[in-house]
């Protein structure tokens, strides 16, 4: 594996490359992989000629400055995990390298997000989705790939990052979506998990295990009875749950009585102690 900290040799590298007539598969993450990560890297090898992962810290897309100062960083066994899954290039790059021009500049690009914003993450997590967008925009510039690697554990955020790719003026890119990897108890892997005790470990397992009464006890019919008792399981197993709803898969709106066929999705975020867990669960074929 080859890796690069400069954005300029970086392009400059993968521009023979594309002349070479080779693909390039893009894993934007933020390090502190997991096995889900490397299932998205794993899927960059096996479709492309080159399979390159970045690993930044993006500071711009983080609303609440604690998550961003206790953001978990694994350096030294990101780079071992990604070598060993036979990842062909790291680009590691500095903020400076990112936002050469400081992060608080050209705050006056906003992207038309629509709806997109306003509800579940965007709605509780301001100015969130414009960060991502940034560094998204900024790095696809850099690396210029053929494809995007996605995980639907961050479903509105693969609504977001298809929606910039349709706005005028971005690169073309194809975007794939890989499912969400879990523990053996159904907790979604997440960065964010390292944060959590054995024990919370095993009650954010909570999550998924509503999304399954949700799932088994549905019927055609008002579902705020069913939100409500699995709002109440969280509680009582010591979440602080932000929200645990169904929604559009296709726009996120908020559905209060499901058809049984409309594409569907439950999402959920959730605060265990003092870390805000995120995961979600297609209601028939994902969508993301
Ligand atoms: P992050 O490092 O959290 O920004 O995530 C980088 C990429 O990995 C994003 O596309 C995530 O959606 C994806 N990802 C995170 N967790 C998982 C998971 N458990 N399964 C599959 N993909 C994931």
């Amino acid at each position: 594996m080859i890796l690069f900290k400069k954005a300029s040799e970086l392009h400059k590298w993968l521009e023979i490359q594309r002349k070479n007539g080779k693909t390039i598969g893009f894993v934007p993450t933020m390090g502190a992989l997991h096995k889900g990560h490397l299932s998205l890297v794993d899927a960059a090898i096996k479709a492309n000629d080159i399979a390159l992962a970045s690993i930044f810290v993006n500071p711009t897309q983080f609303n609440d400055p604690n998550d961003f100062v206790k953001y978990p960083v694994t350096i030294e066994r990101d780079i071992e995990s990604l070598e060993a899954a036979g990842c062909n290039i790291l680009f590691l790059p500095s903020v400076a390298e990112i936002y050469p021009e400081g992060i608080n500049s050209d705050q006056s690009q906003v992207y038309d997000l629509g709806q997109l914003e306003r509800v579940f993450e965007g709605a509780y997590r301001p100015g969130h989705f414009q960060g991502v967008c940034r560094v998204v925009e900024r790095l696809t510039r850099i690396v210029i790939p053929h494809t995007i690697f996605l995980g639907q554990k961050d479903y509105q955020q693969c609504m977001v990052i298809r929606k910039l790719f349709s706005l005028p003026g971005q690169l073309p890119v194809t975007i794939i979506v890989h499912p969400t990897l879990r523990e053996p108890n159904g907790l979604a892997m997440s960065s964010r998990n390292m944060r959590l005790s054995a024990e919370e470990r095993e009650k954010a397992a909570e999550i998924y295990k509503c999304f399954q009464f949700i799932r088994d006890h549905i019927t055609n019919s008002d579902t705020s009875d069913l939100l409500q008792t699995a709002t109440q399981r969280l509680r009582d197993n010591g979440f602080k749950p932000d929200y645990i709803a169904i929604a559009d898969a296709q726009d996120l709106s908020p559905i209060l009585t499901w058809d049984g066929k409309q594409p569907a999705v439950i999402l959920a975020a959730a605060w265990l102690g003092e870390v805000r867990l995120i995961d979600n669960m297609p209601l028939s074929e994902p969508q993301a």
